[in-house]
């Protein structure tokens, strides 16, 4: 059954099924009260609507907290098509969600997620320009990965500077969990400055890459979340902290681009427990979306996204003080900002 809990704050919710294109999707307005509602749009096998439902709440939650964090004039929303990525996609398919997301008159602006390209985006861009994270048009951002890579790596110093005192990361060693777009980016830039890099991936041509690059030590697939290393920075999957693995976890800082890295909310509290300085997922990895998020503001602006991504410093710095000042885990504190930011735009709003 559904958890009531679920609604609590969200402002509209849309369900959509396009008999002719065979499209079921929902589309959640979490909040708007510090602009129009941001968030990608993810196509995934869901069991039952149900499921897509739940999953469409909590992610639209999700990205209210990450765009109000980046200081980004956007709220959160998110869109999630039921159907099997690899073959359930046609034009009729995406031009249906067009005008799904084009019915909200603007508040709501989509873009790619899991399961979902450039190229399906573009077509859906056809029906309405509520539609980011292009390649092609006046205003588009292109690929944000190197963007959340400098963001990553800015986390990384930044927690660096919390737990060892440290201004910079030389001498010091980090596991990269996945070197695929975020992570040979990130890669590069901890070995310009400085760092001993051990790496992980299921794909060998993006291991021999950052290995013949950078010098990086391929490491077993499995071994590298317990790796006898300063950093550990997921760049692959979710819910790399777990039950199973949180206490073979050797690192002093867990500082990564994945999204959802804690499986769940209470590892962030292991993971203070056992002295491990966790860089909450949203806020460091939100290079990509504060790079999407120039293109909703008119001209793509390259300064303001650099200005912006260079934040995430500051912004972790203040959470790391206030985790250690008021004894709570940084993901708690993280969530706690981010409403604070909604709640004052709320109340001038009113
Ligand atoms: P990607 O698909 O380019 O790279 C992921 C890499 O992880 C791939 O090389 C893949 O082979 C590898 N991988 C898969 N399973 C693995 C495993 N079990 N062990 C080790 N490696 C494994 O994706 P990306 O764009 O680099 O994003 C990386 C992570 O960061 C994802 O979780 C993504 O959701 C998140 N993220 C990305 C962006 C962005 O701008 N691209 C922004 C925010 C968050």
């Amino acid at each position: 059954m559904m958890d009531a809990n679920q609604f609590r704050g969200h402002e509209q919710l849309v369900y959509l099924h396009d008999k002719e294109s065979g499209l079921k999707a929902f589309i959640a307005v979490h909040d708007t009260s510090l602009g129009p509602a941001a968030g990608g749009c993810r196509m995934w096998n869901y069991d039952s609507e149900l499921e897509a439902l739940n999953d469409v709440l909590r992610l639209s939650r999700g990205m209210s907290h990450k765009n109000a964090v980046a200081g980004l004039k956007l709220g959160g929303g998110k869109a999630v098509i039921i159907g099997n990525s690899r073959t359930d996609k046609s034009e009729a398919l995406f031009r249906a969600l067009g005008r799904m997301i084009d019915s909200l008159g603007g508040k709501y602006i989509s873009a790619e997620d899991v399961g979902i390209s450039v190229e399906d985006m573009e077509i859906a861009a056809e029906e309405t320009r509520y539609v980011a994270g292009l390649t092609k048009g006046a205003h588009a951002s292109g690929d944000p990965s190197p963007y959340t890579a400098t963001g990553v790596y800015l986390g990384i110093k930044a927690a660096v500077k919390h737990k060892f005192g440290q201004d910079n990361v030389e001498g010091l060693s980090v596991a990269v969990q996945g070197v695929g777009h975020v992570g040979y980016h990130l890669c590069k830039h901890l070995h310009e400055g400085g760092a001993k890099l051990l790496v992980s991936d299921i794909n060998q041509d993006a291991l021999d890459r950052v290995a013949q690059e950078f010098g990086a030590e391929i490491m077993d697939r499995d071994a590298i979340i317990s790796a006898d290393v300063d950093i550990f920075s997921p760049c692959a999957l979710g819910a790399v902290i777990n039950d199973d693995s949180i206490d073979h976890i050797k690192a002093k800082i867990i500082a990564g681009a994945a999204n959802n890295q804690l499986a769940r909310d209470d590892h962030g509290q292991a993971l203070m427990d056992r002295g491990i300085l966790y860089a909450p997922d949203y806020v460091i990895n939100a290079g990509g979306i504060i790079n999407v998020a120039a293109e909703t503001r008119g001209a793509y602006d390259v300064d303001w996204v650099k200005a912006k991504v260079d934040r995430i410093y500051e912004t972790l710095t203040v959470i790391f003080d206030r985790s250690v000042s008021e004894a709570r885990p940084t993901n708690r504190i993280a969530d706690e900002l981010a409403e604070e930011i909604i709640e004052k735009a709320r109340a001038a709003k009113a």
